[in-house]
């Protein structure tokens, strides 16, 4: 982008909001619509001055980038609504809750009656009542070409997972974001004050989901701590350098433009 780009990108406004009267002080504002790309544009610098506020002002900034083991992906399916009827685009995606039991993992827990850590097989901490479709309009071109790279098993390894698609858990997320916190507590010793600014996105080659995490504290015990606060799935960074702090507010201001 030259500059005269950017200042028309930036330059955009919302035609799309209405007046509206308020009605405290009886004046008359513009109330922007909120969807459109100028006020998308607008929420995500918004957005990204927030953040790099917040940087400056913590002692420490951490970017963590969790994301699935292939079992664990969040799998949707994709079906043509009347296959029959070659001019019909519609298709409808449906999202089926995860079973309960399906998704083991072992985890250290502290048995009472051992009085020892323990290997226990637990349910995965992940969203169990994720149970929605919706129907869409797209040529079979595009839905063929997004088979091809979107398919859980395009390395082959996954053959179960032929024909389903990665879709991202909002609740999955939010499970994340409250065990980080809980772990952050336990190893700090006491309830300390951190910062998350969390955000998903759809690998951009397979559209593979996963999330990106800001991670803002004053706190030297939980700076001291931070890999052993690593948990599984997750992989972490420290972030001194200006480079990957660029890439998360590249990744909001990427949301925006969709
Ligand atoms: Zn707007």
């Amino acid at each position: 982008m030259d500059k005269v780009d950017t200042i028309r990108f930036f330059s955009k406004r919302c035609y799309h909001g209405k007046n509206v009267i308020n009605p405290y002080t009886g004046q008359l504002m513009y109330q922007p619509c909120g969807e459109c790309p100028a006020c998308l544009t607008r929420k995500a610098s918004i957005r990204s001055m927030r953040v790099s506020l917040q940087k400056s002002l913590s002692k420490y900034a951490y970017f963590i980038n969790p994301s699935y083991n292939q079992k664990y992906v969040p799998k949707c399916q994709i079906f043509k609504v009347h296959p029959d009827d070659p001019d019909s685009n519609l298709y409808k995606l449906v999202v089926k809750p995860r079973c309960k039991g399906d998704y083991k993992m072992v985890q250290n827990v502290y048995s009472k009656k051992y009085k020892k850590v323990i290997k226990k097989e637990v349910d995965a901490p992940l969203s169990y009542d994720d149970d929605f479709s919706y129907y869409f309009n797209a040529s079979d071109d595009y839905i063929r070409d997004f088979r091809e790279q979107a398919n859980l098993n395009f390395t082959g390894k996954y053959p179960q997972f032929q024909d389903y698609y990665g879709y991202i858990s909002r609740k999955d997320g939010q499970l994340f974001v409250k065990r980080l916190r809980k772990h952050i507590s336990k190893f700090a010793g006491k309830y300390e004050k951190v910062h998350i600014y969390f955000v998903s996105e759809y690998g951009p080659v397979h559209f593979r989901p996963h999330f990106h995490l800001l991670l803002f504290t004053n706190s030297d015990k939980v700076a001291k701590n931070i890999k052993s606060i690593k948990e599984k799935n997750a992989a972490m960074n420290q972030m001194p350098e200006a480079g990957l702090f660029k890439k998360i507010t590249n990744v909001i201001e990427n949301q925006a433009e969709r």
